[in-house]
């Protein structure tokens, strides 16, 4: 399991220079480089590793891999829903009110906040440009994990705050990664891996501390939490701080488990090469960020897999990277035929099946990876037959 860390990594949080390499996928491609179908094979690679920080508990990207190109995907309804559900929670909470300022850092992948909390009367206020006397709410909506000095980054939004001001994240903890055995959530470009105990951890050696956080079962468990100074976690956070804690979050050994569910990512170009020779065209949906290391751990060719459909027109006419699989429209997948289709994003499964009967109605079958290939039973509500 894993191996010894690079010389003179420390940690982006805590500067601890203790710690060990708990997950090791190799040489990855850069997720967010997706090349065009004419650029020939191989793609740059870099070694993708995480890193466990012994003094903090931080789970980490060891190196960087210098990633610079953001596609912008189209965003999922799942994904828009729990926005409104949090920004909803927030606002329950007292902390969107009329009259009060937000600062948003939001992730380069994703929707804003700022439209929802505008329109619920938030006046938004530039984290560049704060004013002095600071502001009432401090959002983050993906946006720490893309900060390679997450010390610095804790550092620039608990600073904007007011007095009595709070700060919100919205993240997939660490032990939904862990559970669920996500070893593909690690990518370049993606430095912190936050589980509730490091965060609260963190948080503290700032000045705030974990006081509420919510559970939604967004991406099998994502956390909405909320910090301010002086703040102890209530009965239900502490309980979320204990189950993650007994998951081994912060434990090498915990860890470990999701390098066990990285080595049996062949079983997937088992079970593919098994489909062609039964005379299977199998394609996949959804050229998301996690589908890149899986399709590049498995070894997928487009032998394999004939196509990845997706509905982001800044991702079609280019391949996954690291492989030959090209990127299609969703109308090109379905003019495939394909008997088999991997849902690479399986909350996306009612939303993906709706949007394509197409699939079904010619005699496709749904599949996924829970994390061996699964079938989904024929959707006969959507079926037009
Ligand atoms: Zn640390």
């Amino acid at each position: 399991m894993g191996g010894d860390p690079r010389p003179g990594t420390r940690c982006r949080a805590c500067g601890g220079a203790d710690g060990r390499v708990v997950l090791d996928l190799g040489d990855q491609p850069p997720w967010d480089r997706m090349p065009h179908r004419d650029v020939p094979l191989p793609d740059p690679a870099w070694p993708l590793r995480m890193w466990l920080c012994a003094g903090c508990g931080l789970a980490q990207l060891e190196d960087d891999a210098d990633a610079v190109e953001e596609l912008h995907g189209v965003e999922p309804r799942a994904m828009a829903e729990q926005s409104d559900r949090s920004v909803g929670r927030l606002a329950r909470e007292g902390l969107v009110r009329p009259g009060g300022r937000v600062a948003e850092f939001g992730s380069p992948h994703g929707e804003s906040w700022l439209p929802r909390l505008t329109g619920r009367g938030m006046t938004a206020v530039d984290p560049a440009a704060a004013p002095p006397d600071g502001v009432d709410l401090v959002v983050d909506f993906y946006g720490l994990l893309h900060e390679p000095d997450q010390a610095a980054a804790l550092d620039r939004r608990v600073r904007l705050l007011r007095p009595g001001g709070t700060l919100a994240l919205q993240l997939l903890p660490l032990g939904t990664v862990l559970r669920d055995g996500q070893w593909f959530d690690l990518r370049h470009g993606h430095y912190a891996y936050w589980s509730l105990p490091a965060l609260d951890a963190a948080l503290r050696r700032h000045g705030l501390g974990v006081h509420r956080a919510w559970w939604y079962p967004l991406s099998g468990g994502t956390l909405l939490v909320t910090a301010r100074a002086g703040a102890a976690p209530d009965e239900a956070t502490r309980a979320l701080l204990d189950e993650e804690r007994a998951a081994g979050v912060t434990d090498p050994s915990g860890l470990g488990r999701l390098q066990d569910a990285a080595d049996g990512a062949h079983r997937l170009r088992e079970w593919l090469a098994a489909e062609r020779d039964a005379g299977r065209t199998v394609a996949a949906y959804g050229a998301a960020s996690r589908a890149v290391p899986l399709v590049c751990r498995a070894g997928l060719d487009a032998g394999l897999l004939a196509a990845v459909g997706d509905a982001s027109p800044a991702k079609q006419g280019r391949r996954m990277p690291g492989s030959d699989v090209p990127v299609v429209s969703p109308a090109e997948l379905a003019a495939l035929r394909p008997d088999r289709v991997v849902l690479f994003l399986p909350e996306l499964a009612a939303e993906v099946r709706a949007a394509l009967p197409a699939v079904e109605d010619g005699g496709g079958r749904w599949v996924v990876l829970d994390p061996a290939p699964h079938l989904l039973e024929p959707d006969r509500a959507l079926s037009r037959g």
